[in-house]
């Protein structure tokens, strides 16, 4: 295979994903020798002093880019976005008598956190069941259940592309949220939570850490058999040090979010996100259905957008052409997830509006020369 420069390559890919070149840099300059010690940043005890300023550094930048009040724990834990499918069941399952939790299905993710809860309790589904996953239901729709010890929903489902553009009212019941792929891409207020979520290795780091934000008073009511390691309180009393913590993600993690607040915090990333995606559906819903992006408009996500191109039948043949033509030009991972087929363009914080350009300004040559 040919090998390539970085800058000859923008990174659309879903997860794993592009990481701001900075932080990259930074990380090589720790990587042998961290700020002065003699030793790797892999290399240091969880325990150290040095450990322990990188994991209060990480915390304090994302409650000041989150504004996360001060009756919210913040933990860094293992497991992914996976492992808190399980978490959250065991530990807020038992909130109240009946174990029942209402569910939003809205793509994969939520379904799969769905099933898993299933384990646990009662799961109540919230959204009449569809595996369609391009719309989300009116409210006149949703049935939610008066006992629910909690409501959960996946903000931006991934590898649908379907993306909630408001926060559910649940009626005082604790919402829980995973924010895997959208974390961090716009402001929202923390306090109409109960749990939020998100993995790293989508728009805040490299994979191995999961980031769980908790209101305090949720604390403490996990089921007897909770494995220890997933338990909250276990890990809110020990600070995330319960056990040995992905200490590399984390301080990665921590740069990814320094790197935020000096490019201008949530409020610039929310601009961006929000000029590289209209730059993306506006090539889309002006293409005379060239582009078909099966997504209702009112959810549509600003950081995967699936799309397929030309009608059905011909559509493998063109959209082998788009990525293959793509790739050559160094756009690259833009093939869509294995269950949706077709394209699928991720626009996390680490792509940059220029970059989303390049790709818009080939999409819009693709169309001129295959459009009949
Ligand atoms: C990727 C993803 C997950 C799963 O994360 P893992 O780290 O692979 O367990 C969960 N939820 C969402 C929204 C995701 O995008």
């Amino acid at each position: 295979m040919e090998t390539k420069e970085r800058h000859e390559v923008i990174n659309f890919s879903p997860g794993p994903a592009k990481l701001p070149c900075q932080v990259l840099m930074q990380a090589q300059k720790d990587l042998t020798n961290y700020n002065g010690t003699g030793v790797s940043v892999m290399e240091l005890s969880h325990r150290s002093q040095d450990f322990n300023k990188i994991l209060t550094a990480a915390e304090n930048d994302l409650r000041d880019l989150l504004d996360i009040p001060s009756n919210y724990k913040v933990l860094f834990l293992q497991g992914g976005g996976t492992g808190q499918f399980s978490a959250v069941a065991c530990n807020l399952m038992n909130l109240r008598e009946g174990q029942t939790a209402d569910y939003f299905v809205t793509g994969c993710w939520s379904a799969k956190a769905a099933k898993e809860a299933e384990k646990f309790g009662k799961v109540n589904y919230v959204l009449p069941k569809s595996n369609k996953y391009t719309s989300i239901p009116d409210k006149s729709e949703w049935n939610l259940s008066p006992d629910a010890s909690y409501v959960y929903y996946c903000d931006n489902e991934t590898v649908h592309g379907v993306e909630f553009q408001f926060i559910p009212d649940t009626k005082g019941v604790p919402l829980v949220c995973d924010m895997s792929s959208n974390i961090l891409t716009r402001k929202f207020d923390v306090n109409k939570f109960g749990v939020i979520f998100a993995g790293a290795q989508k728009n805040i780091g490299c994979a191995g850490c999961t980031v769980v934000i908790i209101r305090e008073d949720l604390i403490g009511q996990q089921m007897s058999n909770t494995p220890t390691v997933f338990c909250y309180k276990t890990q809110v009393g020990n600070n995330s040090l319960y056990n040995t913590p992905p200490t590399y993600s984390i301080y990665i993690m921590g740069l990814v979010f320094r790197w935020k607040k000096e490019h201008g915090g949530v409020e610039a990333m929310e601009d961006n996100s929000k000029q590289k995606s209209d730059m993306i559906y506006k090539i889309v819903n002006n293409s005379s259905g060239f582009f078909v992006c099966p997504v209702d408009k009112k959810c549509r996500s600003r950081t995967n957008i699936p799309f397929r191109i030309g009608s059905q039948d011909g559509c493998d043949v063109l959209e082998k052409k788009f990525i293959d033509e793509a790739a050559e030009k160094g756009m690259i991972q833009l093939k869509g997830h294995r269950s949706v087929g077709g394209i699928r363009v991720s626009l996390y914080n680490a792509v940059t509006v220029k970059e989303t350009q390049y790709l818009a300004e080939f999409m819009e040559d693709f169309l001129a020369k295959h459009r009949n």
